[in-house]
């Protein structure tokens, strides 16, 4: 299906402030919160949805790029994605808690998910090459990671037994304490906010849940990746602790330097040196391209040091759109060295023979300079 568009999710304007967007959600999420309407799964679904795009529009960074990319900003998984966080539910705990600390008080007395339990980020750095970067590639990445524990399938509990209610919270996952005219909930220190207790741990994971492994799993990198793009794997990082989520993997790329080629965002630059005959009388000369093949510049006669050529199209992709950036080729005309006799000659009959006409920028400095001495 389709994912909506998250300001028509919230039902408000592209240029909503802060507060409107806040109001919005809060609206929404009161209407459609799970504790009020109990198995409506078509409820449940509009409070995640609501929930989703509250999270990116209220997040400056997130609304930035779902701003310019679209939900394409924030897709995961396999096909990769490039320069920024996407979205994860884990995210949302503090949003729940900050509406809804208390709301209802309904808590399921059963195993619940808390933001505590997720597992770690991983940081994963990862050089590749400029024809890399923009033919983009997968590649095999091995990493050492924790993994849910296959004996107790997660839950941290010898096979057979299964956790009791935490004694000291009574099984919510919060206590709550007078401090002067305040009740302060805090989660509970006991049960770290699961409302349970192992007290017959896995004997292959202590009861953690989860055990420390190798991990090998191939990621796309997406053409047109810069030197410092972040790609987040959802849910490929550390296995959370008795059932919580897992945290992301995020792969750093840095792009090595190109010995011919240099790199500006997505447009690419190299110098071409040329002899001066050839500038003076014009060439066709034929230019290495990125992608591996060749291109052809004609060079007029007449051509000066410095002067650029862009090749259209010829540079870097951008990411997530079908087109490229362009190839600058600068001219460098290099002055002869180590010249043999003939050569020589052959100068020197130039130089008798040349005139002001065929070197206009001489003869405009030297009017200038003469008039500065007469002065
Ligand atoms: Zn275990
Ligand atoms: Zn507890």
């Amino acid at each position: 299906m389709a994912k909506r568009d998250y300001y028509d999710v919230l039902g408000v304007d592209r240029n909503a402030s802060g507060e409107e967007l806040k109001s919005a959600y809060r609206k929404l999420a009161v209407k459609y919160h799970p504790d009020k309407n109990p198995g409506d799964k078509l409820a449940e679904d509009k409070f995640k949805e609501a929930s989703e795009a509250y999270g990116i529009l209220s997040d400056k960074s997130k609304k930035e790029n779902y701003d310019n990319f679209g939900h394409a900003a924030f897709e995961n998984g396999s096909s990769g994605q490039g320069g920024f966080g996407g979205f994860s539910g884990a995210d949302f705990s503090d949003i729940f808690e900050d509406f809804f600390g208390d709301f209802g008080g309904g808590r399921r007395s059963s195993r619940r998910r808390n933001s505590n339990n997720r597992g770690s980020d991983l940081r994963y750095d990862l050089s590749i090459t400029l024809e890399e970067a923009f033919l983009g590639k997968k590649q095999d990445i091995k990493f050492s990671t924790s993994e849910k524990c296959n004996t107790c399938k997660g839950n941290g509990s010898k096979p057979g037994s299964s956790p009791d209610r935490c004694t000291y919270c009574g099984g919510n996952g919060k206590i709550r304490s007078n401090q002067g005219f305040f009740t302060v909930q805090q989660t509970c220190p006991q049960c770290a906010g699961n409302g349970e207790e192992i007290t017959n741990p896995c004997n292959d994971c202590n009861g953690q849940g989860n055990k420390q492994t190798s991990k090998r799993i191939s990621v796309t990198i997406p053409k047109g990746v810069d030197d410092g793009t972040r790609i987040r794997l959802a849910g490929k990082g550390e296995a959370g602790s008795r059932g919580g989520a897992s945290g992301d993997l995020y792969l750093f790329i840095n792009v090595k330097s190109h010995e011919l080629f240099k790199r500006s965002d997505v447009n690419l630059f190299f110098e071409f040196p040329i002899s001066i005959a050839d500038a003076a009388l014009g060439t066709t000369i034929e230019i290495p391209t990125i992608d591996g093949k060749k291109a052809k510049i004609k060079i007029p006669d007449g051509t000066q040091d410095g002067k650029q050529f862009r090749l259209k199209s010829k540079g870097m992709p951008f990411m997530r759109r079908g087109d490229y950036g362009d190839l600058y080729v600068q001219i460098k005309t290099e002055v002869p060295v180590y010249l043999n006799k003939e050569q020589k000659e052959l100068l020197e009959r130039f130089r008798k023979i040349e005139n002001e006409k065929s070197n206009p920028s001489i003869k405009k400095f030297f009017q200038k300079a003469k008039s500065f001495w007469n002065n």
